[in-house]
């Protein structure tokens, strides 16, 4: 069940990543989303932790149920926000007993309202400190958040990396990106963390572009950009959403061709807990991957 040993087949993985829904009809359309995209044989998926530990039961009952009921290999995404290290044992070692082998360690963003991380007291301050413990703490294979573009709050790229292989010498097994329009990016990211020592997989972390003031959206917080040629493209259909979901997709398509055809270790979808661009995309290129 440890996302690690895929990566030991010699084929791509192939992920979702999903969010815990607020309301039940949030979990009635998530569960269809999930029925969607089993068919697709995912390597694994992954449920994000929200800020301030507001999911933090939705997050571990969810994981518990893809994985236990619907037999689909699966990864809790963690943060350390709001929480002392006694909480986060806890909730690692619900997880734990629960059979969950896979936690994605990160610091997450500063609760709303703030623009600084501050370290809980008798917590941790970086995801580093996240996985040095969750690693001490039960046999986790443990997933650690990459950024090809840089993080935002990190003053060079070159830190950001040395903080990056902080995380796996602390125990980090692989690398999962922020999501990225340019491949030229990611690979300038992942020969710069290869030349650096970091030998661990890196997936590369898609979300495809279906609605061009959402993604915006994203992009200004994670500090990705989307390339100048593709924006203009995308607001000239913007009248047209239609057009605007073809371009997206193909966009998306011609992106994972080149990673793939570039030996990418895997691929992310983010889905915000939709099925249909998943599955046009992935139908559409039929990715061979790790099961
Ligand atoms: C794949 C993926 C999934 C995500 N899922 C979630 C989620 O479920 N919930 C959520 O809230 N957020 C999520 N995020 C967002 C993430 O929490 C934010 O990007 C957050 O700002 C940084 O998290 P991190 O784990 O990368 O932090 P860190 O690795 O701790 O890095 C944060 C900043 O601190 C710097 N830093 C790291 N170590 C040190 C050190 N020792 N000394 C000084 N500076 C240091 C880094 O360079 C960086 O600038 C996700 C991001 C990705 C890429």
């Amino acid at each position: 069940m440890r996302i690690d040993r895929l990566f030991k087949l010699g084929l791509p993985t192939l992920s979702f990543e999903f969010f815990p829904p607020k309301s039940e009809t949030g979990f009635t359309q998530l569960y269809q989303t999930i029925d969607e995209l089993h068919p697709l044989s995912p390597s694994y998926v992954s449920v994000t932790y929200g800020a301030g530990g507001s999911t933090r039961q939705k997050t571990v009952d969810l994981v518990e149920r893809i994985q236990n009921e619907l037999a689909i290999r699966s990864m809790a995404h963690l943060t350390c926000v709001g929480h002392t290290a006694d909480e986060i044992g806890s909730i690692l070692d619900t997880l734990w007993n629960s059979g969950i082998r896979n936690v994605l360690a990160l610091r997450g963003d500063p609760p709303a309202g703030q623009s600084q991380f501050t370290a809980t007291e008798g917590g941790f301050a970086n995801s580093s400190e996240l996985v040095r413990y969750t690693r001490a703490r039960h046999d986790f294979c443990i997933g650690v958040a990459g950024y090809p573009e840089g993080h935002p709050q990190c003053l060079n790229r070159t830190r950001d990396l040395e903080h990056l292989a902080q995380k796996v010498d602390n125990g980090g097994n692989f690398i999962i990106t922020q999501l990225f329009f340019d491949n030229a990016d990611f690979y300038r990211f992942r020969d710069t963390a290869r030349s650096m020592g970091i030998k661990v997989p890196i997936v590369a972390g898609l979300m495809p572009i279906l609605n061009v003031a959402q993604t915006k959206r994203f992009v200004s917080m994670c500090g990705a950009k989307i390339p100048q040629a593709l924006l203009t493209r995308l607001e000239g259909l913007e009248a047209n959403p239609e057009a605007v979901y073809a371009a997206g997709i193909e966009y998306a398509i011609r992106q994972c061709e080149d990673l793939l055809a570039n030996d990418v270790d895997g691929i992310h979808f983010y889905t915000l807990n939709k099925s249909k661009a998943t599955v046009d995309i992935c139908r559409a290129l039929d990715i061979p991957h790790a099961a």
